[in-house]
């Protein structure tokens, strides 16, 4: 068995794979609820062999199946998603995005008789709001995994870089109901607190450094215009690439509200909407392999820079585990921006399902290459282990 044999064992699994994207595709189910979607990765992993934990850590639609070929050597992760966005569905094109990395591991299961190893295949739910990864990398989850790989659907084959760490703030201000007309001296206007909270961070926002991205919304701003509103309630997301920095950011963020309270007479308090997401760091040599193997199927692989378009629940998995997140064009580089009703259409062209199995070939090949290296392995492991991480 040699590694060039994975393309024929990837160029047999198309139908079933691409089944499986068009299933999901069809049936898109947010996250925390991506019962069939779930049901359809494990199926398919239980067909080939794998032994699947489904539920997983208590989230009724995340699962980890393993392929373990009972010799010695090192274990493959592979991380897929299958959650949908409200309205548009598939606008992520998380239907490909999972498909591609339980393919990956399928395919990698079909050698490792010969290699020796395992690998595993973890159903990841909720990337778009409270990702279930964070909670797999405060666990136990990795502790036995050696590299952790996900690939993205995209406009670009982008190498995996970096990604915003990110905190979700949510500031609630409680003042008093008056009458607006009859008696608004009786009131305090919560309001009021909140629209300052706004300006402040406003005025901060010169001295933010250029990575840094601070948004908000005002969620609850009263009831009635002729009533003193007495409750508000705003939510903020900050983010930065340095973990630290963010808590600089952050600190801006809870002086601000803390002073629109102060000044209009209300009080505040403050809590996580959503899970915090650290920043991706990208295991330099993982990613080599994967672009070398990239290179050899035909696909030369762009440095985007420190493309700052977001944040990724698989920022926490590269701190506790070397990892990659790369992207791969379905839309034969046709800038087509991510959450839009033509990305999700791109994971249905003949283009798109080539990209899905030369990327499933991809991620096979770099993780028979980890199984069969133990050189580079050790240099995957070295480099990560130098890495400054969050404690
Ligand atoms: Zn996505
Ligand atoms: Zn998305």
């Amino acid at each position: 068995m040699s590694k060039e044999q994975l393309h024929e064992i990837v160029s047999e699994m198309r139908e079933e794979l691409q089944g499986l994207s068009d299933y999901i595709y069809e049936n898109p189910e947010l996250g925390l609820n991506e019962y069939k979607s779930s049901k359809a990765h494990v199926d398919l992993l239980t067909k080939h062999g794998f032994e699947v934990e489904y539920p997983y850590l208590g989230f009724d639609t995340a699962f980890r199946a393993t392929f373990d070929s009972n010799k010695p050597g090192p274990t493959i992760a592979y991380l897929s998603e299958y959650d949908a966005l409200p309205g548009i569905g598939h606008g992520c094109g998380h239907n490909m995005l999972g498909t591609v990395d339980t393919g990956a591991g399928i395919a990698l299961s079909k050698v490792l008789a010969e290699t020796g190893g395992r690998v595993v295949v973890l159903g990841t739910p909720a990337e778009e709001t409270d990702g279930v990864k964070v909670d797999m990398a405060n666990a136990d989850t990795f502790d036995d995994i050696d590299v952790a790989m996900c690939t993205h659907p995209s406009d670009q084959n982008l190498m995996s870089n970096v990604s915003l760490a990110m905190e979700a703030l949510e500031f609630e201000f409680f003042g008093k109901t008056a009458h607006a007309a009859g008696a608004p001296w009786e009131g305090i206007n919560a309001l009021d607190a909140a629209i300052n909270m706004f300006n402040l961070v406003n005025a901060s926002r010169q001295q933010l450094r250029p990575d840094a991205r601070v948004h908000g919304i005002i969620v609850d701003g009263g009831v009635a215009a002729n009533v003193i509103p007495e409750y508000t309630r705003v939510q903020f997301y900050v983010r930065s690439l340095d973990i630290n920095y963010l808590q600089d950011v952050k600190a801006m963020v809870i002086r601000s509200a803390e002073a629109a309270a102060m000044a209009t007479g209300c009080t505040m308090k403050y809590n996580h909407f959503e899970k915090s997401y650290y920043n991706m760091i990208t295991n330099q040599k993982l990613s080599d392999t994967y672009n070398k193997n990239a290179k050899d199927l035909g696909i030369d692989m762009i440095d985007g820079g420190d493309d700052l378009s977001g944040s990724l629940d698989m920022g926490n998995v590269s701190q506790v585990v070397p990892s990659i997140h790369s992207y791969y064009d379905i839309t034969e580089g046709v800038p087509t921006a991510g959450h839009t009703v033509e990305f999700r259409e791109a994971t249905r062209t003949e283009f798109g399902y080539q990209a899905m199995m030369r990327t499933v070939e991809i991620l096979a090949r770099t993780g028979y290459d980890v199984i069969t290296q133990p050189e580079l392995l050790k240099e995957i492991t070295e480099e990560f282990n130098a890495i400054e991480k969050v404690n």
